[in-house]
């Protein structure tokens, strides 16, 4: 947030390039949406982004969290984030490869690292230093939207960009499950083996895979949670629909710790516990009201057009479970992003579990006087 605040303004044409380019990384996704579960994966990347302009000119791009392609690296100077834009741009059309940052000996004040010699290497992305969300769209062509993108998350959700409204309720359909998780070097992430969907408005959306960010990513009225775990949607277009479950210190939480329990110790590699089984279901907090805005992807590439559906009510978590995580991932949380004008629906009322929520006490109720004598 603080970086882009000081980003110099992108020119038009570079944001409408940006664009075009970003159709053509979204059909190459897509392609990807079926890839081997020992692919290399980004956390919300597995899924395939949501409708966009189709860019057949386009060379096809390898899947955003995969390593380099194949292809030449291409230098670009560190220094001016303009200047590697355009070339990235420039070179996105020439159809060449990744664009790496080349050290310059002029390093930018947020590029702390020293480097010997001005020698070419690829960057990850990551959550701190030179890899770090505020250099997430310089790091690769295919990231440009994570700097450029105007509706991109995560955001703090606060009153004066808020419409109060009786919303539809969200039908989760989710059930017992066995699983698989890994860590995929950039969160713990979790496949529900037997599936799972939820349904607004008519719109079926099944699970793709759930994650953890800790901190929680989203900022509510001023308030960061401890943790939030995103549970990653597709409907049968390709449009994403993530669900946000904030994670608040309190009670041990049992669903977590059966995910805990067979929690990888080495990246990349997916553990399937062969009878252990979560539910989804049991997570959510009874009472279901939201948040809903329109965002993006919140790790690179930072696709934009998916549906966020903050759940008002967190859940609780232990420290200890807290700890567990934090021991992998201290800190994999992408700064709010600015909202450009965005508005943020929210549920005045329970979507659902009215039903379950208990009657107000009869002490709070006023008297009624009684009929004499009855
Ligand atoms: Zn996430």
């Amino acid at each position: 947030m603080q970086n882009q605040a000081k980003r110099p303004f992108v020119r038009p044409l570079a944001a409408m390039l940006a664009l075009t380019l970003a159709g053509g990384l979204f059909s190459a996704s897509a392609v990807s949406a079926g890839a081997p579960p020992a692919a290399p994966a980004a956390p919300h990347s597995a899924i395939a982004p949501v409708a966009a302009p189709a860019m057949p000119k386009a060379a096809p791009v390898a899947p955003a969290a995969a390593p380099a392609p194949a292809a030449g690296p291409v230098a670009v100077p560190a220094g001016d984030p303009n200047e590697a834009i355009r070339k990235a741009i420039a070179e996105r059309i020439a159809g060449k490869g990744e664009v790496v940052l080349k050290s310059t000996g002029v390093a930018p004040a947020s590029q702390t690292k020293k480097r010997a010699a001005p020698k070419k290497h690829t960057v990850h992305w990551s959550y701190e230093g030179e890899g770090g969300p505020h250099n997430w769209g310089k790091l690769s062509k295919q990231y440009l939207a994570c700097s450029n993108g105007k509706n991109q998350s995560p955001i703090a959700v606060e009153a004066d960009s808020m419409l109060n409204l009786d919303l539809p309720a969200i039908d989760f359909d989710y059930r017992d499950s066995r699983f698989s998780i890994v860590d995929n070097g950039h969160t713990v992430e979790v496949k529900y083996l037997e599936g799972g969907a939820m349904t607004i408005l008519g719109q079926r959306y099944e699970l793709v895979q759930f994650h953890f960010h800790r901190p929680a990513e989203e900022v509510v009225n001023g308030k960061r949670y401890d943790m939030v775990a995103h549970l990653v949607h597709k409907n049968s277009k390709g449009q994403l629909a993530v669900v946000a479950v904030l994670l608040t210190l309190g009670e041990e939480n049992r669903f977590i710790q059966t995910l805990w329990n067979h929690m990888p110790i080495e990246k990349k590699k997916p553990i399937e516990p062969p009878t252990a089984k979560v539910d989804l279901a049991k997570f959510l907090p009874a009472n279901k009201a939201y948040f809903h805005y329109m965002g993006s992807l919140t790790t690179p590439p930072c696709t934009e057009g998916v549906a966020w559906y903050i759940l008002q009510s967190p859940v609780e978590v232990s420290a200890g479970q807290v700890e567990v995580f934090s021991k992998m991932y201290a800190n994999n949380a992408r700064p709010t992003q600015r909202m450009n004008g965005r508005l943020v629906k929210a549920s005045r009322a329970p979507a659902d579990g009215v039903a379950s929520k208990p009657a107000p006490a009869m002490t709070s109720m006023p008297r009624i006087p009684r009929a004499g004598g009855q």
